[in-house]
């Protein structure tokens, strides 16, 4: 498959409460590149910065200065609400903590990200809900109120719902940080089955060596900088 960025920084910096006496910049001029298809694990200390790239990666945050490139799209330049959309189309969440709505069903919870693109249910929402359930392989769960389900389930239901829009990318910020060996195991082949089947690039968090070493490739994030 020939080769396509994805992702692209280069020189972002991030500094919080800029112009400030608190002003701190936590990165320090990242260069990163992930093609389409490639599965990265992003390893460091706590503190030093995996969050705050993920997040500026995942169009929550925006660079101090420096470029974001996604597929090939200039993002710095553009408003809150282009980003708003862009965000919405390209990119997936999944977080340590599951945030789901805990009093809506497994089905429900994957249908909120459709919900939110088109303004209006759909019964087409419903059908690509439940395929989407039945490849997180909690068919069987999917009337299940989330906040009744196990921190594994609850997890693959967070990946079916961040999958909702068929993001180019996926942005996983711990999300075996909670979890058991074997829910994490699980979680994590899942994952993997996404990124081979739909191509999808995906960023994971993670302080588990072991699986890291099953990623396509590691970064380490080292006070605020990138070291391949
Ligand atoms: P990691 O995910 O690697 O643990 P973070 O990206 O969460 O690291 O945090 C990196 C640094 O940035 C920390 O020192 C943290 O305190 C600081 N930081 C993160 N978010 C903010 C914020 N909104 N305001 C000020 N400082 C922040
Ligand atoms: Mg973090």
């Amino acid at each position: 498959m020939a080769e396509e960025t994805v992702v692209h920084l280069q020189g972002v910096r991030k500094a919080f409460n800029q112009g400030t006496p608190f002003e701190t910049e936590v990165l320090h001029g990242i260069d990163l590149k992930l093609q389409r298809g490639e599965f990265c694990a992003v390893v460091g200390p706590s503190g030093s910065g995996k969050s705050t790239l993920l997040n500026i990666v995942g169009l929550l945050d925006r660079p101090s200065s420096g470029s974001l490139q996604i597929s090939g799209e200039e993002t710095t330049v553009l408003n809150d609400s282009s980003l708003t959309r862009l965000r919405g189309h390209t990119i997936g969440f999944v977080f340590q903590y599951h945030h789901l709505i805990t009093a809506f069903t497994a089905l429900e919870n994957v249908m909120i990200p459709m919900l939110g693109a088109a303004g209006f249910p759909n019964p087409q929402m419903r059908e690509r809900a439940l395929q989407l359930i039945d490849s997180v392989g909690l068919t069987q769960w999917k009337d299940n109120m989330a906040g009744n389900m196990s921190g594994g389930q609850q997890q693959r239901v967070a990946i079916a719902r961040a999958l909702a829009m068929n993001p180019a990318v996926l942005l996983a910020d711990e999300p075996t940080g909670n979890l058991d060996t074997k829910s994490a195991d699980a979680v994590f082949s899942l994952l993997r089955k996404v990124n081979q089947e739909q191509g999808t690039t995906i960023l994971f968090v993670t302080h588990n060596p072991d699986l890291a070493r099953r990623c396509d490739k590691t970064i380490q994030v080292v006070d605020g900088m990138v070291i391949e």
